[in-house]
């Protein structure tokens, strides 16, 4: 029999890294999860800590990897990545994005594994092409407050094509568009997860701006699926572009509102604040090449989506 492969999962008790460990280790992956817990939380993994293929390191992947064995895979989800995480960790969101991607690209190299970047829609900016394709290069403003995250991502994207140039690393990236699901913290920031809180606590829905801003939401079990078909595809040129990947159900933040006040039943309203700097107007990811290459394709619709997230956040708040 073959021995399991083996994977290293950045950030791995995050939002996102914490589904990916579970769902890996589903798959009969041995997991190593390194996270520094400064935006993740044990809670997220404690239910994988029995598990004799799952083990947890608290380690900041900016400082120096040492791993034993071999290693297959490196997945690089290390990041703080809600814009209030990001705003008030400025210089661990330069660090984590540059530094700490280069260590990452680093024991793959030494590993001969395969290394997965875990990018983001940010690349584009605040866009003028909608939706985007992954050939857009983006509308960045490089010395603003979101710069922090756009350009360490940008700067990670770099660094990942450079290693995979000069030394043949097997690498992929994807560009995550919004996501959201069970394990979004409540104090997250984000807009789905203020707003299903704001909801059930019968408060106001504070849009900023005035809501015509659009996003489109994936839900997280879609986004994990998509990123493990990435992962499993076949190396090739195919890979060195990066995939989007995301819901492409494009719509405005005050329909959002909406649509989770009628889902929790809540009689709150609507109340505007000032939109923050640099806020993008539209987003919505082209995906042709994720289903044309991996056959992804997201599967759960916003309801649906959005009643799991909903029960999710009764229980924490019950
Ligand atoms: N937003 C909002 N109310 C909130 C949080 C966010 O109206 O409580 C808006 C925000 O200005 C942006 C969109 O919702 O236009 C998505 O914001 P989020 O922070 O979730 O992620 P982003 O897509 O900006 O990275």
């Amino acid at each position: 029999m073959n021995p399991a492969m083996r994977a290293v999962v950045t950030g791995g008790a995050g939002f996102l890294g914490s589904h990916l460990c579970e769902r890996l280790v589903d798959l009969g992956y041995e997991v190593l999860c390194l996270d520094n817990l400064l935006t993740g939380n044990e809670q997220n993994i404690a239910h994988l800590l029995g598990n004799s293929r799952f083990r947890f390191l608290k380690q900041d992947v900016t400082e120096r990897m040492e791993i034993d064995g071999p290693v297959d895979a490196v997945l690089h989800f290390a990041s703080p990545a809600s814009p209030i995480d990001y705003l008030d960790l400025p210089i661990q969101t330069l660090n984590v994005g540059s530094v700490g991607t280069h260590k990452a690209l680093a024991l793959a190299k030494e590993k001969k594994a395969r290394f997965l970047l875990a990018s983001t829609s940010e690349v584009y900016g605040d866009p003028l092409v909608n939706p985007q394709p992954e050939s857009y290069w983006g509308n960045v403003n490089p010395i603003g407050p979101r710069s922090v995250y756009d350009e360490a991502k940008r700067f990670a994207e770099a660094i990942t094509m450079a290693y995979r140039r000069y030394y043949q690393v097997d690498t992929r990236i994807v560009r995550i568009f919004n996501t959201y699901g069970p394990r979004m913290r409540p104090n997250d920031g984000r807009v789905v997860s203020n707003f299903i809180v704001q909801a059930l606590e019968r408060r106001p829905l504070m849009i900023y701006g005035n809501g015509s801003q659009t996003r489109s939401f994936c839900y997280v079990s879609d986004l994990i699926s998509g990123i493990l078909s990435l992962i499993q595809a076949e190396p090739g040129d195919a890979m060195a572009i990066p995939f989007n990947i995301g819901n492409p159900e494009e719509r405005t933040v005050r329909n959002l509102a909406w649509r989770i006040i009628a889902l929790t039943g809540s009689p709150s309203a609507i109340e505007a604040r000032d939109l923050p700097v640099d806020d993008p107007k539209v987003r919505c990811p082209d995906i042709t090449r994720a289903k044309n290459i991996l056959g992804w394709r997201p599967e759960v619709d916003l309801d649906q989506g959005l009643r799991l997230t909903i029960a999710h956040f009764r229980k924490q708040t019950s």
